[in-house]
């Protein structure tokens, strides 16, 4: 018989057991077309969200292999700013791979973002899969399809030699994370 059951010095709540591990992330940070960061939060998920279904196209690996999410940061300019993160769920760094390749994933993005059923946020025919179903109403396609506009994507054009990806992005960056999974 498990002395777990009778003895409350051996159950311990609250505790989860977890390991350390290093992983890529890219990171984005996204100016709209007047230039102000993006901070809205169901905008920024969103993104991310098409952003990961994107990349995870891109280089011809499973959804699932790859985390998406979001964080509120300050940008260069002591801006408040919602940065866009994709990150590999088993390290095999995947994400940092297509940092050079951000234009063209955005437009990709942009397509994700349209939805055969014409939902308002989200559904399961665009953004609801394995695991954004559990944060459905941080989800909306349609504001998220408003800050990628035609402008916005055009801004992104690279005319400009000193801008990497354009005006529309301030920063992108990939880097190793050390993130930390619960097992
Ligand atoms: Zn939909």
């Amino acid at each position: 018989m498990c002395g777990g059951s009778d003895n409350p010095f051996k159950i311990k709540a609250g505790i989860r057991f977890g390991r350390e591990y290093k992983t890529d992330v890219l990171e984005i940070v996204l100016n709209d077309v007047e230039g102000q960061p993006l901070v809205d939060s169901a905008v920024a998920y969103t993104l991310a969200v098409a952003l990961r279904r994107a990349v995870a196209e891109s280089l011809g690996v499973e959804e699932t292999e790859l985390g998406c999410d979001t964080k509120m940061l300050r940008d260069d300019f002591y801006r408040k700013a919602r940065v866009i993160q994709v990150f590999d769920v088993r390290s095999a760094g995947y994400s940092s791979l297509v940092a050079s390749e951000l234009p063209r994933l955005m437009r990709i993005a942009r397509s994700k973002l349209q939805c055969e059923a014409g939902c308002e946020g989200a559904c399961q025919m665009c953004l609801l899969t394995f695991d954004t179903r559990y944060r459905a109403d941080e989800l909306d396609r349609q504001a998220a399809l408003n800050f990628l506009s035609d402008d916005w994507l055009a801004s992104l054009a690279l005319d400009d030699r000193c801008q990497l990806f354009g005006a529309a992005s301030s920063r992108s960056s990939s880097r190793s994370m050390k993130r930390f999974r619960e097992s």
